[in-house]
């Protein structure tokens, strides 16, 4: 089943949290000269425009990214990100919000090598389009979960992983737990970013995926998260994580900083919080 369209929720609380991570990451490896490899197991389209009706209908940007957009003097630390954002909207608008494909092909360097996996046959054509063409980038249409393990371990020794599916499915929270741990096995040196929702819900299975993953062989594991609201405000998403394997130095501080701001900026009512919390720290 390929219900989930990301263009519904493009630029939303939870696209922030995971595209500052993940600029914050990809800065980081850009900081030695070795090449590594970007794997993005649940890639998107690549690009949204904030001013289409499936944007316009759920809001979701308006109390996302429109907000954060007209504070961003407050946050230094995530120029880069920000400068994504600006090199798409040349113009005082913003009409297009970058995914993390887009943002990933923005700031590699010509020596690296980008692998994207996206399943839904419109969002992978989409995705096609939206990218510069580059002998760099391996468009696949395939399970994310399923190419990732064939792609493990990778011929460049470093490299970073995002694993972002819509766990619409229930089964997907335990997809990342094993395959995160299968992965883990084959290449134990490569950087993983899970991202994940938190729902006020039954549906959310977050604390139980957590809880599996803080089990196993991990030897550094890194939890950020960010509520928007309280809990019992409604059903929907409140809030988001991201759970990140062998954290680049620094990452910890550097997400302890932008937190602060991000939350109060983004918050729709007085229970809005965030955490940065090592689940195994780094020995
Ligand atoms: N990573 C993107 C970003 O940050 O811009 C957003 C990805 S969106 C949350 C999840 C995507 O996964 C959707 O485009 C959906 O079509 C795709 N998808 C769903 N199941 C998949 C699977 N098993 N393998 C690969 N892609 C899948």
């Amino acid at each position: 089943m390929l219900s989930y369209r990301h263009a519904f929720h493009a630029g939303n609380h939870a696209d922030i949290l995971k595209h500052a991570a993940l600029t914050l990451i990809l800065n980081s490896l850009n900081q030695k000269p070795k090449p590594y490899c970007y794997i993005d197991t649940h890639a998107g389209a690549g690009l949204y425009r904030l001013d289409s009706e499936w944007s316009t209908k759920t809001g979701e940007a308006s109390l996302g990214i429109h907000k954060l957009w007209s504070h961003r003097a407050q946050l230094p630390q995530l120029t880069t990100y920000f400068a994504c954002i600006q090199g798409l909207n040349p113009n005082a608008t913003l009409s297009y919000y970058p995914g993390s494909p887009w943002i990933a092909q923005t700031l590699v360097r010509s020596t690296e090598q980008l692998v994207l996996t996206e399943l839904h046959p419109d969002d992978k054509n989409l995705l096609k389009n939206n990218l510069r063409h580059s002998k760099q980038v391996t468009l696949v249409v395939n399970d994310g979960f399923k190419e990732l393990l064939a792609r493990v371990p990778p011929l460049l020794k470093r490299g970073l992983v995002l694993i972002d599916p819509p766990y619409e499915l229930k089964q997907d929270y335990m997809l990342v737990t094993e395959t995160l741990a299968q992965a883990y096995k084959r290449w134990a040196t490569g950087i993983y970013a899970v991202w994940y929702p938190i729902l006020a819900s039954k549906r959310d299975h977050s604390d139980t995926m957590l809880r599996k993953i803080k089990q196993g062989a991990y030897s550094n594991l890194l939890k950020v998260e960010l509520h928007v609201k309280g809990a019992n405000s409604d059903f929907g998403m409140y809030g988001s994580g991201m759970l990140i394997v062998n954290a680049p130095w620094q990452l910890d501080t550097q997400l302890e900083s932008i937190l602060p701001p991000l939350t109060n900026i983004l918050a729709q009512d007085e229970h809005a919080s965030w955490t940065v919390e090592w689940l195994k720290a780094p020995t």
